[in-house]
């Protein structure tokens, strides 16, 4: 059996029992389940195209819809059988829906438009009932099997070798923040990654404080901060990564932030482990950051879950309760952005496993004066 069709077995098996999409709802049974999320598809079928649907049964039948575009390549990819829709493939799904005498058709809530599910719904008759569902594929991502950890240390190497070779092309004082981000993109894709995992971000001087600047235009200046946040999408899977540079000496001010918020990242490395719950690691690097009295300038979450996506289950937030299990692949990027100043934020890929975790970042994380 194909890794793809186990996939589909432990999906099917959870279908009659999954967790309502309201908060404390009781739990509802489906008689199918219409993936659309393009990410989980490919994760339950192989497909890497950009337009196809999943259909999962109870028995862990499934069929998977595409467009004529993709008729060859699904044939190579999908291992279950494939409908190739000449008009919408909601229709199909419908068509198939009905066939089957489905009463209960779960779908991603978060995944499908309102005008595709208003299209399905018109293409159903009452006695097919569409039931909103949430993260249900995504629960099942969030541990990586082993073939999916060893993709994703090779997204994270291709990454930190790309940071490495674009480093020797900063020239302070000449260097555009869009040079050296068309400098990261190109050698991570020389260094065999598909494409980035989302828009390299290169930041310099006091626009370090804004978290997610676009590069721009200004000029890397001498004595100046230069935030990088990248990330690599290499057989489909996502690494993640910042570092901080100053061009120049450091003065006392900026190296005690990051001085602190490097205490803070190590902390909550430290407090990943399986059992405890992904707010935890986020208030661990959020007491640190007080005690620097800093807690206020750290203005987003300690980390996110990475996979086929960037952004992915769990979030480390202040008061999430999933507890972070063994094969969990998450980052840990405490920050802090003060006006006037500029913003630090360090962040790795980190693999849980049975007894705590592996830094999979193999990048040095001291702030690097060029
Ligand atoms: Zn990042
Ligand atoms: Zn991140």
């Amino acid at each position: 059996m194909s890794e793809f069709a186990r996939r589909r077995q432990t999906l099917a098996a959870r279908l009659r029992s999954l967790p309502s999409a309201q908060p404390d709802g009781p739990p509802v049974s489906v008689d199918a389940l219409l993936v659309s999320g393009l990410a989980s598809v490919r994760y339950l079928t192989g497909f890497t195209g950009s337009n196809g649907l999943l259909l999962l049964f109870p028995s862990s039948h499934a069929v998977f819809y595409t467009d004529p575009r993709y008729s060859l390549q699904s044939k190579t990819e999908v291992d279950c059988p494939v409908k190739i829709a000449k008009g919408q493939m909601l229709a199909a799904v419908a068509k198939t829906a009905q066939k089957a005498g489905l009463r209960r058709l779960g779908f991603e809530a978060e995944r499908l438009g309102y005008h595709s599910y208003a299209f399905l719904q018109s293409k159903l008759t009452a006695s097919v009932a569409l039931e909103p569902l949430r993260g249900v594929v995504e629960e099942q991502r969030m541990c990586k099997s082993p073939e999916e950890i060893a993709r994703i240390r090779r997204s994270v190497e291709t990454n930190s070798e790309a940071f490495r070779r674009a480093l020797a092309h900063i020239r302070p004082g000449r260097t555009r923040e869009f040079d050296l981000a068309a400098e990261i993109d190109y050698r991570m894709r020389r260094l065999g990654a598909e494409k980035t995992a989302f828009e390299t971000i290169v930041v310099g001087g006091t626009r370090t404080a804004f978290p997610h600047a676009r590069p721009s235009a200004a000029i890397l200046e001498p004595d100046e901060l230069l935030l990088i946040d990248m990330g690599a999408t290499q057989d489909g899977y996502a690494s993640d990564m910042t570092r901080m540079l100053f061009l120049g000496r450091a003065g006392q001010r900026v190296k005690s932030v990051y001085r602190a918020v490097l205490d803070a990242q190590l902390a909550a490395i430290a407090a990943v482990r399986p059992g405890v719950t992904a707010g935890h690691v986020d208030r661990v690097a959020r007491r640190v950051l007080r005690a620097h009295g800093l807690e206020k300038s750290f203005v987003h979450s300690t980390g996110h879950g990475l996979g086929l996506e960037i952004h992915e289950p769990p979030r480390l937030g202040r008061k999430e309760k999933t507890r972070l299990r063994e094969g969990m692949t998450i980052t840990i990027e405490p920050g802090a952005y003060l006006e006037g100043l500029g913003g630090v934020r360090i962040e790795d890929t980190v693999l849980v496993t049975s007894n705590g975790c592996e830094i999979l970042t193999p990048t040095p994380k001291e702030l690097l004066e060029i």
